[in-house]
């Protein structure tokens, strides 16, 4: 960020002393829908993006303490003085601003220090982008906007919508935006990816949807904790909240009010708010929008739709797919996790959203709730705000990425970290258009080698039926790294490649230290309600039900065979025997999954592990609500965990649960402990360590077709002929 080098220099909010004189913040712990409701119209207001029953912030004043204490709603005081508190926390802001670090993002900005800067990049930057007025709202100010695209004819352009600060209060929504500019314009002609995806993609930022609310929690006379928009209800209560203003599911649920009072009040009628329709009629006039992101915080999710319901949205293989993209691209960068799911699974339903009417017209549309994940909730330190910002970019550049793809691959399972030496790794995948594109589904291709030199040999890879196929890598008998990509055509002509540009993918190499198949009982330590036997489809109260079968053959470890775990539920153990691991290394836990258990505010399942008979580590455990519904395959790196330890032990635990919504638990099968190694050489035939005249003379012995995995096959094509001779001699 070098381009704007001038320190603006801001005073900050002088707040009125004694604006929120007899209000608390409160944790307050909300049982049923009716207290909710009832809270909501005496003007109790969540302090959440989303709010919600069980235990949540908000402010309450005398008249709510009473009120709650006579409906025997437990909360506790967090704060009590909150004109103090914010001062603090605009002291900070000083300090921040003073310090300088991050420039323009060391501090929030306000809706005119936005408006200037979008003005400073158009100056800047006038052959890519250009400042429009999307709207004017209630009180008369100019809703801003920002497009940016390489010069030229952007007519059939890719398009794509970012936005902000639908709800006021979320300052750091505003902030990530202006950020994400920034990097398109500085990276146009320098980066080359950014200049192809500008060449090719329209991109339209409107970094404040609700000026007048934002400039309203800035205000001497305003109200830091201010969500809604400002319309004048003709009553005591103003405004209306925007992200439940459009007119998809407008005004149902729980998640709504129209009492004006409250903080999710819909409006008078679904798109009745300036602010909704300047951006419906922006969404409107843009023919070619693919992807979007509303901005929002806080929590660190990647929120896919539906919001409003459960139902499954259009396309979700590749609603998944982009969300996942996104989640991992965030995590990359600071390490933050931002989980990708339903408002369903992660949070509640909201009614009349932006991203679900987005979403019905055809494009795929996200909420990305930012940080924090809880406390300090809106008033995120300002030292975190370039953070949030550097992490998003990704999410946003990730989403770029994805869309230039037009086809989208995505692997159910995930993709191995490792296989067996001389096995096929079995890979599910789905290959799916994101666009128009018609697939030739018989040239689904793989194409592989033993290690990361030489040509790459090509195997079909079968389509099974839908979007669905199935790939098969072959692992080399003397244990070297696969590398690999998959191709497919369609009707167009076109190539389309995972993963994109010249990346490959790799497995490594594994050998078995122990397997237990589960056909037998191995006779584990357990506790509860764990035990040996056949699953028997039941359970799934919430959630899937148990499976009726192993992964193969018949028998399981689970936690309840016959149904689902208990409420209430302390921490209940599957523990192995001792496993000697000495002089083993990079030791991996792979074993397939069947587990439904809630997300894990309330219900948790995990897997730990002990070197040495030490203490217990965590590896794993949900972070999210699990449902499956079939086996999945997942492997786990214990050598952090472990380090040089000579014997390890493997647990599983179901627990603790809470006192309600109860799912079917654990189901284990296959489980292997594996060693990686990748010490082999290329070109190796009969893998005694070195390339000579004894491979060459192996595959001249073994000329020919080659079923399966062949040690002869050093380009794995499935024939030994002159590529593999041409290989050994290459490195010899
Ligand atoms: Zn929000």
């Amino acid at each position: 960020m070098m381009l704007f080098s001038t320190i603006t220099i801001t005073i900050g909010a002088i707040l009125s002393a004694g604006q929120y004189e007899g209000t608390s913040i409160v944790r307050a712990h909300i049982e049923n829908q009716k207290q909710l409701n009832t809270l909501r119209e005496l003007g109790a207001r969540s302090l959440d993006c989303f709010d919600h029953k069980g235990s949540t912030p908000m402010l309450f004043d005398d008249s709510h303490i009473e009120f709650a204490e006579k409906m025997k709603i437990d909360f506790e005081v967090l704060e009590t003085n909150i004109d103090s508190y914010i001062l603090k926390y605009e002291q900070s802001r000083e300090e921040a601003r003073m310090r300088g670090l991050g420039g323009w993002y060391s501090d929030f900005k306000t809706w005119n220090e936005v408006n200037t800067r979008l003005n400073q990049v158009e100056q800047a930057y006038p052959n890519i982008a250009s400042v429009f007025t999307v709207g004017v709202t209630h009180e008369g100010r100019n809703i801003n906007g920002i497009r940016i695209t390489a010069p030229g004819d952007s007519v059939g352009r890719k398009q794509v919508l970012w936005n902000g600060c639908q709800h006021a209060r979320e300052w750091v929504a505003v902030m990530v935006p202006m950020y994400i500019i920034d990097a398109l314009v500085e990276g146009w002609n320098v980066d080359s990816e950014i200049t192809t995806i500008l060449e090719t993609t329209e991109i339209i930022i409107v970094p404040i949807v609700n000026p007048d609310g934002y400039e309203f929690t800035y205000a001497p006379n305003g109200d830091r904790f201010w969500r809604k928009n400002r319309r004048n209800n003709s009553g005591s209560c103003e405004g209306v909240d925007l992200n439940r203003n459009w007119g998809f599911a407008w005004n149902g649920g729980d998640s709504t009010s129209t009492n004006t009072c409250s903080d999710v009040y819909v409006g008078p009628s679904a798109f009745s708010e300036p602010e909704a329709q300047a951006m419906r009629d922006l969404v409107v006039s843009l023919p070619n929008l693919v992807a979007h992101i509303d901005f929002h915080s806080y929590s660190q999710l990647v929120l896919e739709p539906w919001a409003s319901s459960n139902n499954t949205p259009p396309r979700v293989d590749i609603v998944k797919a982009l969300s996942n993209d996104i989640s991992d691209a965030i995590l990359s960068v600071h390490g933050e996790t931002y989980a990708a799911g339903t408002g369903g699974d992660l949070l509640y339903l909201a009614d009349g959203v932006f991203p679900d009417w987005v979403t019905d017209r055809g494009a795929l549309s996200y909420t990305i709730e930012l940080r924090p994940t809880g406390s300090p909730g809106f008033d995120l330190p300002p030292n975190e705000i370039l953070p949030t910002c550097e992490e998003n970019l990704a999410g946003a550049m990730a989403m770029l990425r994805f869309i230039q793809n037009s086809v989208s691959f995505s692997f159910p399972n995930g993709v191995p970290g490792f296989g067996l030496a001389g096995e096929m790794q079995t890979l599910p995948i789905n290959i799916e258009p994101v666009f128009e594109e018609v697939l030739l589904e018989n040239t689904a291709t793989l194409h592989v080698r033993y290690g990361s030199n030489g040509p790459f040999a090509t195997r079909s890879i079968q389509h099974d039926s839908g979007t669905q196929y199935t790939a098969q890598i072959p692992i080399s008998t003397c244990g070297v790294n696969s590398e690999y990509w998959i191709s497919i055509e369609s009707t167009d002509g076109e190539t389309h490649r995972y993963p994109l540009g010249e990346e490959v993918l790799q497995v490594g190499v594994a050998t078995e230290i122990q397997n237990w198949n589960m056909d037998t009982n191995p006779n584990w330590q357990t506790s509860g309600l764990w035990s040996w036997g056949t699953p028997t489809g039941g359970g799934g109260q919430y959630g899937n039900p148990d499976p009726t079968t192993g992964a193969t053959g018949q028998y399981v470890f689970g936690y309840n065979l016959q149904g689902d775990y208990e409420n209430n539920l302390a921490e209940k153990h599957l523990v192995t025997p001792t496993i000697n691991v000495s002089n083993q290394q990079n030791i991996q836990l792979q074993f397939d999954r069947y587990l439904n258990v809630e997300q894990p505010s309330y219900d948790h399942a995990s897997i730990s592990v002990r070197g040495d008979g030490g203490a217990w580590s965590t590896l794993w455990t949900n972070t999210s609500v699990i449902e499956d519904s079939q086996w999945v395959s997942v492997s786990y790196d214990l050598s952090q965990t472990i380090g040089t330890a000579n014997t390890v032990e493997i647990r599983w635990t179901m627990g603790t649960t809470d006192s309600a919504w109860r799912y079917s638990g654990w189901n284990i099968d296959d489980v292997q402990l594996l060693a990686l190694s990748n010490t082999a050489i290329q070109g190796d035939v009969n893998c005694d360590g070195v390339v000579d005249v004894s491979d060459l003379l192996n595959i001249i012995s073994n000329w020919g077709f080659c079923e399966g995995i062949c040690g002869a096959d050093t380009v794995p094509d499935g024939s030994i002929n002159v590529s593999d001779l041409l290989q050994v001699i290459g490195n010899w």
